[in-house]
């Protein structure tokens, strides 16, 4: 007999094989109930003969039932399995070192023991909306004519300058895990024009925040011929795009998380005007407050600031007027229910441009040579940006930890599971 997955079982499917695990047994005089799980839901079984047999099992323990679909007053889904044979494939431990049934125990704990954890189906629904995230994602941008690359992980120099980066030996050579996969997706739209990818990123940032993770994973897209607003239009598009199929396709996920999403809208602002609607100082970087207050200021919508200061772009960003002496940039950031989502903008694409800016940024120059190198050759002016793949599962869920939407985090004092 073939195995159905619970989800698969109708009030019609008269005799099934389902396999999974036990979430709850209960001896009830001659009758056993057993609460069966699989990844896909959850189905009341009952048990009239051999109850003995029954009650060694213990919760979690993996089974294979076979069994008839009965109509049930008592069952939620209105039916119920009788069963007729159960096999217990391997029985659990007991007792369980964390509450698989609700969330009782701290996040520390839960991620201790994540596989347990991730048996709730409320926490697999925030993984399997992250993964029609990431779908919808590739989906958009295939579906523009975009071309998925693969940059590397591990780089020979620092791609951004600023945040620290975790040092890797590479046989006689010191190298880093990638910080971003900037330089390479620039390099790349001198040929392919219009790339995307997913990719992991490692951040040596010694902060331990609910938003920040050491190893991420980024969103990124980088467009020949571009400038900072029509890959923001692009942004803008793709969220938008990314929410209706997770509308469409997750609903039962939205259900169980208890959420009420709506496609965003999206407003635009220069970093001027946004600042000093948050009462910010012209110069300085939105504080999470800020961010948070500019968001609350509107709702269900993503809020663009653009035309940041160069001082508060990294080196690769273009000055506005491609003028070195401006104060202004061609670099923008989103931010989304409450925080930042997104940075991206307008590159330097002229060598000679990006050596005065490196030295400008206080960087040097030598570091740089190959990166500088590429835009020799014929590179066309360009536009892209990123997106934290766990950040944005994090604002779109409501989330009040990054933590809750990484399967094994990577922070300042977790290195396993
Ligand atoms: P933040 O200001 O929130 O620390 P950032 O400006 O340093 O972020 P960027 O370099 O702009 O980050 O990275 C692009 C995107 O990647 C961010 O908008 C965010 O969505 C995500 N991101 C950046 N750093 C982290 C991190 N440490 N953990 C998780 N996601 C991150
Ligand atoms: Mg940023």
């Amino acid at each position: 007999m073939k195995r159905m997955y619970i989800s698969e079982i109708k009030p019609s499917s008269k005799q099934v094989l389902v396999k999974g695990w036990v979430q709850r047994i209960k001896l009830l005089g001659k009758i056993a109930f057993v609460v069966l799980r699989d990844s896909t839901g959850i189905l009341q079984c009952i048990a009239k003969k051999n109850i003995k047999e029954f009650s060694n099992i213990t919760q979690e323990s993996v089974v294979e039932i076979k069994g008839i679909v009965k109509k049930s007053k008592q069952a939620k889904k209105g039916h119920e399995l009788e069963i007729s044979d159960l096999k217990v494939i391997n029985k659990s431990k007991a007792p369980l070192p964390a509450d698989v049934e609700k969330s009782k125990t701290f996040i520390d704990k839960r991620l201790d023991y994540r596989f347990l954890d991730l048996r709730r189906p409320e926490i697999q629904a925030i993984f399997k909306i992250q993964s029609e995230i990431a779908n919808s994602f590739r989906e958009f941008f295939y579906k523009k004519g975009f071309t998925e690359i693969q940059p590397p992980s591990i780089i020979s120099s620092s791609s951004e300058g600023g945040t620290e980066l975790f040092p890797v030996k590479y046989f006689e050579k010191k190298a880093f895990l990638a910080q971003s996969p900037q330089l390479y997706k620039q390099m790349l739209t001198s040929s392919l024009e219009r790339v995307f990818m997913i990719t992991p990123v490692w951040r040596a940032e010694k902060h331990n925040t609910p938003r920040h993770l050491n190893e991420s994973r980024q969103m990124d897209i980088e467009v020949a011929f571009a400038n900072q607003f029509e890959v923001m239009k692009e942004l803008e598009e793709a969220v938008k795009y990314i929410v209706k199929k997770v509308l469409e396709k997750c609903k039962s996920e939205l259900e169980l998380l208890n959420l009420k999403l709506k496609i965003p809208k999206a407003v635009y602002l220069s970093y001027e005007q946004a600042i000093k609607k948050v009462n910010g100082k012209l110069g300085e970087d939105f504080t999470p407050k800020q961010e948070k207050k500019l968001c609350e200021m509107y709702p269900d919508t993503i809020v663009f600031t653009h035309s940041w200061p160069v001082a508060l772009k990294p080196f690769y960003i273009m000055p506005k007027d491609e003028n070195i002496k401006s104060k202004i940039s061609e670099g923008f950031d989103a931010l989304f229910n409450g925080m930042e989502i997104s940075s991206g903008g307008q590159r330097i694409h002229i060598p000679k441009l990006l050596i005065e800016m490196l030295k400008l940024k206080k960087l040097n120059p030598k570091n740089f040579t190959d990166y500088v190198n590429s835009f020799e050759y014929g590179s066309p002016y360009h536009a892209g940006w990123s997106i934290g793949l766990e950040r944005f599962t994090m604002t779109l869920l409501k989330l009040n930890n990054i933590r809750e939407c990484t399967f094994f985090p990577r922070d300042r004092t977790r290195l396993t599971p």
